[in-house]
Parts: structure tokens; sequence; C-alpha cells
């Protein structure tokens, strides 16, 4: 049976360097199918759901991961959200023909910003401009910046697949330069098809069969959006009473549709009377002389 939508790390025990690999497919229909992209698009969204399922086993945290692209250019937004046990989702957002080329054209200025938000406690960022002619080359950068390990990062999508392929050094006292070296040289030769097409095992034997490499157990990766009509209330609160009012003088509901899975959430003006006299309830409005 071939492995989609799977997540193993993998280790040279002799060399100091750990590796990941993914490969969606279910998931990966399901996390775009509510949404119109082009071809373009769509292989910039697969790599950032490639690239939040590698990071979601390198940054420890328990919660979300999100991984979030914004740019001045025609791909304005790439968001891709994984949680620690690995259900992700994503979105991008296109303003006009996306050309296909490099990251810094297709975004332009811009950032990208790797948030955590841990299920108890405070979210943390990472920021880290969007120079790079991918996005692998951002993720790299970013790990340059934060981790002082040497990283590296391959990241391939098509309409069908999107998979990853992660090598990081590991802290040891002497470091294996050569190792290291030779190592990535063999993962440079990995090429798309390889990536989207072979399973693990396939891709660890041409990549490196003159290596030992120890091989981990797959990990299930799955679509699952974690929208709710509470986050939705949320979000309308944040527009304020005279701006729900005004919708609801031309519209008899206020309905939403969740960006990431297409859900939809209804509100009628009793919903939104309800919702805003709640609020008044919690946050008593106070009078300033
Ligand atoms: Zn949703």
């Amino acid at each position: 049976m071939k492995e989609q939508d799977c997540f193993r790390r993998f280790l040279f025990e002799e060399l100091g360097v750990r590796g990941e690999w993914v490969r969606l497919q279910d998931s990966w229909q399901e996390a775009k199918q509510h949404q119109r992209l082009s071809d373009t698009v769509q292989e910039q969204l697969g790599q950032a759901l490639a690239a939040v399922v590698l990071l979601s086993a390198t940054i420890k945290f328990d919660g979300s991961l999100i991984l979030q692209a914004q740019g001045t250019g025609a791909l304005k937004t790439l968001v891709a959200q994984s949680t620690h046990d690995r259900k992700i989702r994503g979105l991008a957002r296109s303003d006009g023909e996306v050309t296909n080329g490099l990251l810094s054209e297709m975004m332009g200025d811009g950032r990208l910003v790797i948030t955590v938000e841990p299920a108890k406690g405070e979210p943390y960022q990472g920021i880290v401009s969007l120079a790079g002619s991918k996005l692998a080359d951002v993720i790299i950068s970013y790990f340059s910046q934060s981790e002082q390990l040497e990283t590296r990062v391959w990241l391939f999508a098509n309409e069908t697949h999107a998979a990853g392929l992660f090598l990081q050094e590991l802290p040891v006292q002497e470091s294996y330069k050569a190792d290291w070296e030779r190592i990535t040289m063999l993962a440079n030769t990995v090429t798309k098809d390889e990536m989207l097409s072979l399973d693990s095992e396939e891709v660890l034997y041409r990549l490196f069969n003159e290596e030992k490499v120890r091989l981990f157990e797959a990990e299930p990766v799955v679509f699952e959006c974690g929208c709710s009509r509470k986050k939705i209330e949320s979000t309308l609160l944040a527009l304020g009473r005279e701006e729900l009012e005004d919708i609801l003088q031309e519209l008899n509901s206020i309905d939403v549709a969740c960006e990431f899975c297409g859900k939809k959430y209804s509100f009628d003006k009793v919903d939104v009377e309800n919702l805003l006299s709640g609020q008044t309830v919690e946050k008593p409005s106070q009078t300033h002389h």
C-alpha cells in the first residue's frame, strides 16, 4: 500500500543528521477544495502545507503552529496551519493573475510569520523576510535565524500531491561538516517526481543507499478545520455593533463561510442581538467624563 498523508522521521545514526519526510494526498485535496486557485498558487499552498507539517515536528509545541506569508505582490497571502498531532488546513489569497516565478516576484515585499499558539499560555512568533527564490529558502533562513543548526528543506506540490523533505544537523559537540555536506548534496538530487510519487523508503533508498538510515514509524496527517461558531462570533464581535447593525439593515442575516473548509455559519437579527448583549454583560461599557 502507498504511503499517503503520512509523515516520517529518520536519522543518520552515525552522522549527527536527522531528517523528516512528508507526503500529502487526501488531506491536500480536502485542504484546497473550497478555494479556487490557479495551478501556480496551488503549488505554493501545497508547499506551505508540506512545510508546516515538517515544522510541526521540529518546533516543540502543544496546540497550533501557523505559517503565514504576507506580501505586496499578486500572491497576497499563504496560510498553513498544523496542530501538534498533525491536523492541517491552509488557504491562499491572490489579487489578479500570479505568474509563476520566484517567490519574491509572486509575493513581492513581505514576511513569513511562524506563530506557535499553545493550548495553554501566550502565543509566540518568529518573523523572517520573504526574500528568497522559493518558500523552502525562506524556511531555511528562518532556521538559521532561530536555531543555530544547519537545516535544509525541499518542498514540492502539484494538483494531486504535496511533499517535503527536511534535514537538520544534530546539536553535537564535534560537527561532522563533511558528512553534512555529503548528505545534503545527495538530498539535493531529489526530483519533484520522486517526492510526489514515491514512498519514504524508496526516496531514502534512492538518495542515501550507501548510508545507514534509521526510519521511524509513519504518523498520519489529516485535514481538519478548527473553525467553530464561537470563533466566528468573536470575529463578528470585533466588527462592532454599528457595523453589524448596518449589515442587518440590508440583509436578514449575516452569513459567513469558513475560508478553510467552506462550512457556513448564519446569524440572524436575534443571534446578533444576543451576541452583542452577551458582550455587554462581559465587558460593561464605561462612561468617560
Ligand atoms: Zn472551517
